[in-house]
């Protein structure tokens, strides 16, 4: 990783170099400090620890993911660069958020999904998301933004003695994610999203109507929420009345267009019966963070008799049952979250912890390696120091406590204690 993010640094420094690029959408000259290619290189090497890092993709029902995948294809074939190496997810997330990654790589929330009526609705989301990517809205500030966290240790999760904390954890994981990727884009950038995005769906035969009621679904979701809800989808795409009336004076240049209502209304069927699973999962998560860990435990569980497939109810009550030191009982849980979806960090990490506990080093370094693989970790660099330290490698040990101390924070501390104990 840090090699990597060396060279793309280096890159950025050869910049008056490469200079002026012509805006493949706009066809004005701007200054760039990417290559297309830095940027394409940037969106990939990025886009599977952004994913990680806001829930993992959704795996439920994958006929959903193919669905936004088709729609996506028709709207990349025309935008002003088909070109790109475009790629779509779902990602396993309640807050309604959508984002684009430099390079096309492209990921909607689950929980925004669920808040569209209609296929041209989700063209309108797709469509403005495509055009920050192929007017290269994300080359300046925000890739520079990525290649500095390319190599750093994701911080921010609690650790205590023995068995980290639930509210920090829970709460700390989260905080990871929106530390780790936030696309952020200045008004113009926006208005130019929305105004393109409603060319493109219009060429892809879609009724470019569908963004002035997106706008306001999003002013309609601005009101009234908590902060921490709206959060993520309003710093990246902050709603106002200004772009509902842009968007509905530019609607009108684009008569005509299809809904496909039926057909998005059975492509999110199962997100539609599984509405409550997740609102009692959310009640579940509040009163976790208020340490009413068996009441907590009892709105989980209804989530999973209603969706047992959802790694996220699993993860939880694998959590629920660390924190209240039922260890295997935790492992058991943690298992069937990662027998749902084998391609999420976060039980991992749980399981491998719960195996230290149980002084099962060996599954617990394989567990923690793997977390690794998919996000590095500050709390996974280090428990590695403990197993190590477990299995008397005190080299290796010193490595992984060295990872975790240069993280900071309150496991920084944990860390840099341990480093001290084994000089
Ligand atoms: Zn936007």
């Amino acid at each position: 990783m840090k090699s990597l993010s060396l060279i793309l640094a280096l890159g950025i420094f050869a910049l008056p170099l490469t200079g002026c690029v012509v805006n493949p959408v706009t066809g004005k000259s701007q200054l760039s400090v990417m290559s297309p290619e830095q940027e394409v290189a940037a969106g990939a090497q990025n886009y599977v620890p952004a994913q990680q890092s806001q829930g993992g993709q959704y795996t439920v029902d994958p006929g959903l993911t193919a669905y936004v995948q088709r729609v996506g294809k028709k709207l990349a074939a025309v935008s002003d660069r088909p070109d790109l190496p475009y790629e779509f997810v779902v990602l396993n997330n309640d807050v309604p958020n959508a984002w684009a990654m430099p390079g096309g790589k492209l990921a909607f929330n689950r929980g925004l999904l669920i808040y569209l009526e209609d296929e041209a609705q989700l063209a309108a989301v797709i469509g403005h998301e495509i055009v920050h990517a192929a007017a290269r809205h994300g080359a300046q500030q925000q890739t520079r933004n990525i290649l500095m966290g390319a190599g750093v240790l994701l911080a921010g999760i609690a650790v205590a003695e023995k068995s980290p904390e639930y509210g920090a954890l829970g709460a700390g994981a989260l905080a990871v994610g929106s530390q780790a990727w936030q696309a952020k884009y200045g008004r113009n950038d926006e208005l130019e999203s929305d105004e393109v995005g409603m060319k493109y769906m219009a060429k892809a035969g879609y009724d470019a109507q569908a963004a002035v009621e997106l706008q306001e679904i999003f002013v309609k979701l601005s009101e009234g929420r908590n902060t921490g809800f709206i959060e993520g989808l309003f710093a990246s795409h902050p709603p106002s009345q200004e772009r509902v009336a842009k968007n509905r004076q530019h609607a009108t240049k684009y008569p005509g267009g299809v809904r496909n209502k039926e057909a998005y209304q059975k492509a999110i069927a199962q997100l539609t019966k599984d509405k409550k699973a997740y609102e009692n999962y959310q009640k579940a998560q509040k009163l976790a963070g208020e340490k009413k860990y068996i009441d907590a435990m009892a709105y989980v569980d209804q989530s999973i008799a209603q969706q047992p497939k959802e790694n996220l109810f699993w993860e939880m009550k694998g959590q629920l049952f660390l924190q209240q030191d039922k260890t295997n009982e935790a492992v058991t849980a943690l298992d069937r979250a990662i027998q749902a979806n084998p391609g999420y960090f976060k039980p991992y990490v749980f399981r491998g912890i719960a195996y230290n506990q149980l002084k099962k080093n060996d599954l617990a370094e394989k567990d923690l390696l793997t977390s690794q693989r998919y996000l590095p970790t500050q709390i996974a660099a280090y428990y590695l120091g403990e197993v190590s330290s477990a299995k008397g490698n005190r080299a290796q040990a010193a490595k992984y406590y060295q990872q975790a101390a240069e993280g900071g924070g309150e496991i920084g501390e944990a860390a840099k204690g341990k480093l001290g104990k084994l000089q």
